[in-house]
């Protein structure tokens, strides 16, 4: 609130003009005059101030104060309302703006997206409060006092219990009310004080509510490392196969840093933000541990926001998003899983959670843990040029080694539900030993497609270039680019044939045939279409961690991220997706998760096996990865990647173009690339430019996709290409054509 005792004359000066982000794709600021009363310290960079926006009123943040616009004055309008006294934190917004600037977008939407939705839309920077009730009294006096009132007499009891006090949904949780609290109120029997809604309750003191494990060699030596870097920026690779205790180690720096009297950020996938993961922090430590994933409020997710932004929570543990936390005292940053695709979001603000990690721990100068299996490339090449300190992990602490791949050639052989004898074979043996089974299998429904045995037509989707999928549970066709359905045909609609035949198998089949193969035995399915509601898969998982032998399918919704102990054989239906495909980053990701589904089997206290059904037994590849793990595969692949001159040796830009008429898409696409390879021409910037070409699946949802790639081996160079082609693209493309430029792209489709 504004001190209204505040001497006017000693305020700072008015400036004549404001600068401010307004929530727009256009990539500039706009001029308004500030008016009402000045804020107590000042017009500052970060108050939200409330604007007319043509004919709408929005909230935009002041980024400059200046002395003049190049606006004439009379068209300066004013703002309508200041929002704030004090400005969004420092931190916070240097994040946005570096955000904006990396990779080419709009600051006002940039900063829109990163403020929690009642911030977005005005409501003030302030913790929500809570009431906590105490007894003021000795219980006995109280009651002396009360008389023949029994709720309140109970109430008084049930306070007396609560030597620090009862927050009112505690009190209103067991029955009482509002107005029986405000009678003893009346007496003077209780008090009543006020609180933020997210406090640190009951925390001060000891940090640890249980004891953290005496590490073993290799994680000590990591640990001793990590924490003789507690006071910079100390970039770190913790490089640990599955299993060997990374989150041990997460830990105990964590607790480290918080005796310190500091915060600790943590980032998981989206997959990996279990009540398993969440529960390990909770037990850990006395210190609240304060979460944020999709399934908050908008109203949770601000008190989340303010509690770490003021310092109130020590530990704040979410997914990619959650990078735009502001911390009052920053620690360290921890990033799990680090090569995990979910980090970077592929639409609208295309950002990588684990770069902005990287940026921000070095503006905050603290240590940045970045935690993997299976690092990404991009990872490993900073590590072994020893730009990350690289610390490695390479035992479990359970007497198991993670299991090998063993190889299954699926050339010439039965398949049942896309299972060969041998594997099936496995999984009898395994189940008979009391064991469960895992069967990945990346693919949701029945089966990939459906096709006529007279003509051979294959169901295709009518809106992309694309198949459709065959699901039996309810019988339709899904086409899973655009979500269009249509009911199963009885008959080819080409040649009128009844012989369809799905080719293939998804999940369902897969667990149709284990049901019929191993009718004695649960088999759960886990894919996204038997868990739509949350609680079927909670519940899924508590039957599964009971224990009993039985069979999991499942697509990687299972297979990454869940501690599954019971499992001790694993069985990949096929590994061949990634080996030959056109993305340049395929092999890598998808041997990163064939080593992420391994690391299923054997957790506990039972050694595991890994079966991997392929067609090509002898690919090199995959032979190296089966032989000699991930790392030999890794180091093998960077060094493709730097005679192919791509990431992380060269960096790239890729600007998409779609639009309903395939010709006005090429037309932009290739008026877009002329035009920045003549400005490239006379810059004499080392810059490619590359296309445009047709995306890998041209046609999606009746829209036609091209793009245009800019590749470097300087990145300032590659930004001042990328930021020239946006400027001309603002001004030249029509409505008709959607484009979006992204820096760093995961994939090229
Ligand atoms: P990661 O994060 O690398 O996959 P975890 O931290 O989950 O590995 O550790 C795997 C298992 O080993 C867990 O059950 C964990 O409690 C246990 N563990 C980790 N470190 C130790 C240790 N130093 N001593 C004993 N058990 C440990
Ligand atoms: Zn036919
Ligand atoms: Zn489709």
């Amino acid at each position: 609130m504004a001190d209204s005792r505040t001497d006017p004359d000693s305020s700072p000066p008015v400036p004549r003009v404001l600068r401010i982000a307004v929530p727009t794709p256009l990539r500039r600021l706009f001029d308004y005059r500030p008016a009402g009363r000045p804020p107590v310290g000042g017009w500052r960079p970060g108050l939200r101030v409330k604007i007319p926006f043509g004919r709408r009123h929005l909230v935009g943040i002041v980024m400059e104060c200046a002395a003049s616009s190049e606006l004439p004055a009379h068209q300066l309008k004013p703002i309508t309302e200041r929002l704030d006294d004090e400005p969004l934190p420092a931190d916070w917004l240097w994040l946005c703006q570096f955000t904006a600037r990396y990779y080419q977008h709009s600051l006002g939407d940039t900063l829109q997206h990163a403020l929690p939705g009642p911030l977005r839309q005005g409501r003030p920077l302030e913790a929500r409060i809570r009431e906590r009730w105490q007894l003021n009294t000795r219980e006995a006096l109280a009651l002396d006092a009360l008389g023949r009132a029994p709720r309140q007499r109970e109430l008084v009891q049930l306070l007396a219990q609560h030597r620090h006090g009862m927050i009112t949904s505690a009190i209103t949780a067991q029955g009482y009310t509002r107005a029986q609290l405000q009678g003893l109120l009346d007496k003077a029997l209780i008090t009543r004080s006020s609180e933020p809604l997210m406090a640190s309750e009951g925390w001060s003191g000891a940090l640890l509510a249980e004891p953290s494990l005496p590490l073993n060699r290799e994680q000590a030596v990591a640990l001793a490392a990590l924490h003789e870097g507690l006071d910079r920026f100390h970039p770190c690779l913790l490089h640990g196969v599955t299993g060997s205790g990374k989150t041990e180690v997460y830990l105990q720096l964590i607790e480290g840093v918080l005796g310190q009297g500091r915060q600790a950020l943590v980032l998981v996938p989206e997959i990996g933000l279990t009540p398993q993961t969440l529960s390990r922090f909770r037990k850990r430590f006395r210190a609240p541990v304060v979460a944020l994933h999709s399934g908050l409020t908008d109203l949770e997710r601000l008190d989340a926001w303010e509690a770490a932004r003021s310092g109130r929570a020590p530990i704040v543990i979410g997914t990619r998003s959650a990078i735009f936390t502001p911390l009052a005292r920053p620690g360290v940053i921890i990033v799990d899983e680090e090569h995990d695709g979910s980090f970077k979001q592929q639409d609208g603000l295309r950002y990588h959670a684990r770069d902005l990690a990287m940026a921000r721990a070095h503006r905050d100068g603290v240590p940045i843990l970045l935690g993997s299996a299976t690092p990404s490339l991009e990872t490993l090449a900073q590590a072994r040029s020893g730009r990350y300190r690289h610390l490695r992990l390479t035992q479990r602490p359970s007497r198991h080694a993670p299991a090998k791949l063993e190889l299954v050639d699926l050339r010439g052989r039965l398949r049942q539900g896309g299972l060969v004898p041998p594997a099936i074979d496995a999984i009898r043996q395994a189940l008979k030993a009391e064991g469960q089974v895992l069967v990945f299998i990346n693919r949701r429904g029945f089966s990939p497609s459906l096709a006529c045995h007279q003509c051979g037509w294959i169901a295709e989707c009518r809106h992309c270039d694309s198949r459709m999928t065959l699901h039996r549970q309810p019988p339709r066709l899904v086409c899973h680019h655009c979500e269009h359905q249509t009911p199963q045909p009885d008959a080819c609609p080409g040649c009128g044939s009844a012989d369809l035949r799905p080719l293939g198998a998804g999940t369902e089949r897969t667990e149709e045939t284990l049901t019929t193969l191993f009718p004695d035995v649960p088999v759960y399915r886990i894919d996204r279409d038997s868990t739509r509601r949350k609680e079927a898969f909670d519940q899924l998982l508590t039957e599964i961690r009971r224990g009993e032998p039985s069979l999991l399918v499942g697509t990687q919704m299972l297979a990454k991220g869940h501690h599954l102990p019971h499992v001790t054989l694993v069985v990949v239906v096929n590994a061949d997706a990634g080996l030959y495909a056109s993305d340049f980053r395929a092999l890598e990701q998808s041997a990163q998760l064939l080593v992420q589904v391994a690391g299923r089997a054997g957790r506990a206290d039972r050694a595991g096996r890994v079966l991997v059904q392929t067609l090509h037994p002898d690919d090199p590849n995959l032979r190296l990865l089966a032989d000699d793990g991930y790392d030999a595969l890794a180091y093998q692949m960077l060094e493709e990647r730097r005679v192919a001159g791509l990431p992380p040796y060269r960096y790239l830009a890729l600007t998409r173009f779609e639009a309903t008429r395939e010709e006005d898409a090429r037309q932009m696409a290739e008026a877009a690339g002329d035009a920045v390879r003549e400005w490239l021409a006379t810059r004499q910037l080392p810059v490619h430019c590359l296309g445009p070409v047709p995306a890998p699946m041209e046609r999606r949802q009746n829209r036609y996709h091209l793009q245009l790639m800019l590749s470097s081996e300087k990145r300032s160079a590659l930004h001042e290409a990328g930021a020239w082609l946006v400027g001309w693209l603002e001004s030249s493309a029509t409505r008709r054509v959607r484009w979006s430029l992204d820096i760093d792209p995961m994939t090229l489709s």
